[in-house]
């Protein structure tokens, strides 16, 4: 069998410095202070295993406890809402803020248009971490997972305030042609739509490479978290274009028909380490056994 790797994948900027962050606070805090991630720091399995070993523990932000003192509080790269940070900060939480620049610019982005008097759509996943911190900056906010549900919401917004300011913000990993879609079906309302272009860099870099490998393969494998939205995001282009593939966590769930092809792509989501990547590699390539 043939492999071969998208020319972009795994770890962003994002996820990389937030695990960096997340590395050297825990061996700063070692035996001293107790250092948590607010949920998981990131949507890989195998990390979050590695980081549970060393003693990081992960906080629901439904159950926080009553007091925080002493304690070490990281901030993971999709953020929280400021109303989140304060009761953190409130309850004597140091925090590590590894929110990802990227998502940074969106939050501030989604206050300084309030604050001017926007209604605002955000486009994307209504229960994603990111999602929901961003609404935090932009409480009035509407938000929007398809063009169908954009088309409403304008329309309800239309019949009530025919002449509001709106702009339109969408998540990190929103696929472009979606928020297009989305955008088109707002502007059929309010043709002055100020649409924002808050789509990351990372995460069209690893769909565009990974929509050129469709071309160059009868099969592929997306390496990464099932909770990882840019991850399923991949799987769901490949699928689009055609192509059997599949979401592997693990090199124990390489699905055994993908010997069946003889030339076989490799992509992976941005949360992936390069570690798994490779040990998925050497196992298709038979340089490692399973
Ligand atoms: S995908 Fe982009 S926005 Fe998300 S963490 Fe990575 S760099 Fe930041």
């Amino acid at each position: 069998m043939k492999l071969i790797k998208a020319e972009v994948l795994g770890y962003c900027m994002g996820v990389r410095r937030a695990v960096t962050m997340a590395e050297e606070a825990v061996k700063a805090a070692a035996g001293v202070h107790r250092v948590y991630t607010l949920g998981p720091l990131i949507h890989n399995p195998q990390v979050l295993e590695q980081f549970r070993r060393q003693g990081l523990e992960v906080l629901d932000e439904t159950e926080l406890p009553e007091e925080l003192k002493s304690s070490v509080v990281i901030i993971r790269a999709h953020g929280i809402t400021p109303q989140l940070e304060t009761a953190l900060a409130c309850k004597g939480a140091c925090l590590v803020d590894a929110t990802c620049p990227t998502v940074k610019k969106s939050q501030m982005k989604a206050r300084s248009l309030t604050d001017a008097g926007y209604r605002i759509f955000l486009a994307g996943e209504r229960y994603h971490g990111e999602v929901i911190g961003i609404q935090g900056y932009a409480p009035a906010c509407l938000v929007v997972g398809n063009p169908g549900e954009a088309q409403e919401k304008a329309e309800i917004l239309y019949r009530r305030a025919p002449t509001a300011k709106t702009a339109l913000l969408g998540q990190t990993t929103i696929a472009p042609d979606e928020y297009q879609g989305i955008a088109q079906a707002i502007q059929a309302y309010f043709p002055n739509l100020e649409i924002i272009d808050t789509i990351c860099k990372a995460t069209r870099d690893r769909q565009h490479a990974l929509s050129k490998l469709c071309l160059q393969v009868d099969a592929l494998l997306v390496v990464g978290g099932k909770e990882s939205a840019n991850t399923r995001r991949l799987l769901a282009i490949a699928q689009a274009q055609g192509k059997q593939a599949w979401l592997v966590e693990r090199v124990a769930g390489i699905p055994p028909e993908i010997r069946a092809y003889p030339v076989v792509g490799l992509a992976a989501g941005a949360s992936t380490p390069d570690e798994l990547i490779d040990q998925i590699a050497n196992v298709l390539t038979g340089r490692v056994s399973p």
